[in-house]
């Protein structure tokens, strides 16, 4: 059975005192929670206090970034070594800012894919199109572009260490959510693009998670959809109670 997952991109927000006010909160809020996997991510030096405080809790704690090499020359990169040393298990990979603001290729996204589960690190996998590719009808044909010169390239995925999250761009962080049914249609063709390239068994276990603008009012109706997984959750994410109510749709 796939997992079910609420998972928050705090992005470059929150200093030391507010990540740990709200992750404090978070897990007061969910401490009986036991319908979904619920993950906080602050940004790098936080990471550690959140392992901390999260440990004996339900909440997991993601990476928002890491390096898609192992040491080095990198000035200002961290590496899944690190990562790892400070109890990280999880990092989000290819998100719609990382690959427009920095200019993060698919080739050098699929390096880090490649080293994260090397170092078996949980991949939360962003795609996802532009509003240009979606009012063109191209949509589906980006994803699968996305895919193929991604993860379709790796020779074999296991679904308890990627999960893919279909973020729209024009949906992030612009009040613009897809509709349940845009949702839908996508996940469930990424679903049949992965029983296609791998199997069957692998598809129907990996989790589909959809992120652009879900709020406490919008969650529901997305998440009821048969092939949405739960959500990755931006600008919500930084208000426990938003979140939680966001957690509990689920
Ligand atoms: C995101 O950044 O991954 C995201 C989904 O943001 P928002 O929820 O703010 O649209």
């Amino acid at each position: 059975m796939r997992r079910k997952i609420v998972a928050g991109n705090w992005k470059m927000n929150n200093n030391q005192s507010e990540s740990n006010i709200l992750i404090n909160s978070i897990i007061e809020k969910n401490s009986e929670n036991s319908s979904c996997n619920i993950y906080v991510s602050p940004s790098f030096p936080f990471l550690k206090d959140a392992v901390l405080t999260c440990s004996k809790s339900n909440i997991k704690v993601l990476s928002q970034n890491v390096s898609h090499l192992t040491n080095g020359a990198l000035t200002g990169d961290v590496s899944c070594t690190m990562l790892k040393s400070i109890g990280i298990n999880s990092v989000i990979i290819g998100h719609s800012e990382r690959r427009t603001i920095f200019g993060e290729s698919n080739d050098v996204l699929l390096k880090k894919i490649k080293i994260c589960l090397e170092n078996n690190l949980e991949v939360f996998f962003c795609i996802g199109e532009e509003i240009e590719a979606r009012n063109n009808n191209k949509h589906f044909s980006v994803i699968e572009n996305q895919l193929n010169e991604t993860v379709f390239i790796l020779e074999k995925i296991d679904p308890k260490n990627l999960v893919i999250a279909y973020e729209p761009v024009w949906a992030i962080g612009t009040g613009l959510t897809a509709s349940p049914e845009q949702a839908q249609e996508m996940h469930k063709f990424i679903r049949q693009k992965f029983t296609e390239k791998f199997s069957e068994s692998i598809s129907s276990n990996l989790s589909i998670i959809y992120g652009g603008s879900v709020k406490p009012s919008s969650a529901k109706n997305i998440f009821n959809q048969s092939d949405v997984d739960g959500g990755l959750i931006g600008g919500a994410s930084l208000n426990a109670n938003d979140f939680s109510d966001i957690i509990n749709s689920i």
